[in-house]
């Protein structure tokens, strides 16, 4: 923190964003506000929307131009309105949207996450199967308890922290966006759906009304991070990774190897992922694979850790996440 007057109680009564302004001029460590030790206000004025279908959600979202904003959990989106970083006119309040909060299992084994599913409702879900712990990981590792009763999958998604837990994983598991808005529908593969910190390719009008992962058979699926503190902090870094064998549980067919809170968006590191399906999980290939995943993090310098400390942890769980992935892969073969 710099060495600025900290306002009175009284002059932030009076002169609330007067001081916010201030505020946010100060020169940032980070990309995002995370940092920065923000006075919390009283919530704006704002108007506020219950649509009770997609249909009607997709209306108040056209119509209140650039200041509307959807309202999931509103985990995120009302801490940041407290801050006074964003100040939308209209919230469009997603939760009495009926048929938005189901987790379901197309025929062919996709699975489905509609926009109102909670990251305890993923967790829970995903606890009981195998195949999906890779998202029990990841959902369970967000914020506290009663966080995660609230905040949804798809908020997390929408509100593109570079340090955001839920799209390393969904991006090693191929998921994609499903998008409704005012021209139609349409999917965006989760790995282009953040275009920076804080920005995705949503454009006026559009919400994402679910997020599809294809069946995977044959895989492990492992989320870590590594933060200051085990719980209630964001992360430092985190790493999915997913293997994915051939029938005769032999051979890597597919490897994704995904960074989080290294770079601006989290990014694969596709070289990687290629050694390991040509030459499988070893001592040789693990130490190529985490230099190769440092080499190519972008990490900053910030209060939670320097940009060497950063790349040496990278490494570190890089190498710890394709072993445990593996690990998981050799029990199934074991089990089978
Ligand atoms: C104490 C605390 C701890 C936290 N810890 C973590 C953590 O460890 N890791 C982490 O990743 N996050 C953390 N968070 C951030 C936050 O909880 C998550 O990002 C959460 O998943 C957001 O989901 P939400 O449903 O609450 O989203 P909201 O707050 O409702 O929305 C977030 C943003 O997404 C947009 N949005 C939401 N749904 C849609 C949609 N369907 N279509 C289009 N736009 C949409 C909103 O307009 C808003 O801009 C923490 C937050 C708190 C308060």
């Amino acid at each position: 923190m710099e060495n600025r007057e900290i306002p009175s109680r009284d002059q932030l009564r009076r002169f609330p964003y007067s001081f916010l302004e201030d505020q946010l001029h100060w020169p940032r460590t980070n990309d995002y506000e995370d940092s920065l030790e923000f006075v919390m206000l009283p919530l704006p004025h704002f108007d506020y929307s219950r649509p009770r279908n997609v249909k009607e959600a997709i209306h108040a979202l056209s119509r209140g131009k650039r200041g509307t904003r959807v309202l999931a959990g509103g985990t995120d989106l009302l801490v940041q309105m407290k801050k006074g970083l964003v100040r939308p006119r209209l919230l469009v309040d997603i939760k009495h949207i009926r048929h938005i909060s189901r987790i379901s299992c197309k025929s062919k084994g996709e699975l489905v996450l509609g926009a109102g599913v909670t990251l305890t409702d993923l967790e829970q879900w995903a606890k009981k199967r195998k195949d999906w712990s890779g998202l029990s990981m990841a959902s369970g590792s967000i914020g506290s308890e009663q966080v995660r009763n609230r905040a949804t999958v798809v908020g997390n998604l929408c509100r593109a922290s570079p340090a955001g837990d839920m799209a390393p994983m969904l991006i090693a598991l191929d998921g994609s966006v499903g998008i409704s808005g005012p021209e139609g529908k349409r999917f965006v593969l989760v790995e282009n759906f953040m275009t920076g910190p804080g920005k995705t390719v949503l454009t006026q009008g559009e919400m994402v009304i679910s997020v599809r992962i294809p069946k995977i058979v044959n895989s492990g699926a492992i989320y870590l991070r590594h933060g200051p503190r085990r719980a209630m902090d964001i992360a430092v870094i985190g790493v999915a990774v997913r293997l994915s064998l051939d029938e005769t549980l032999k051979r890597i067919v597919c490897a994704r190897i995904v960074l989080g809170a290294v770079a601006p968006i989290p990014m694969r590191v596709p070289e990687a992922e290629m050694i390991l399906v040509e030459s499988g999980v070893n001592l040789l290939t693990l130490q190529e694979v985490s230099n190769l995943a440092a080499a190519r993090a972008r990490p900053i310098t910030d209060l939670r850790g320097t940009r060497s400390y950063r790349l040496e942890m990278v490494k570190v769980m890089t190498r710890r996440a394709v072993k445990q992935a593996w690990k998981q892969l050799k029990k199934k073969e074991v089990d089978r």
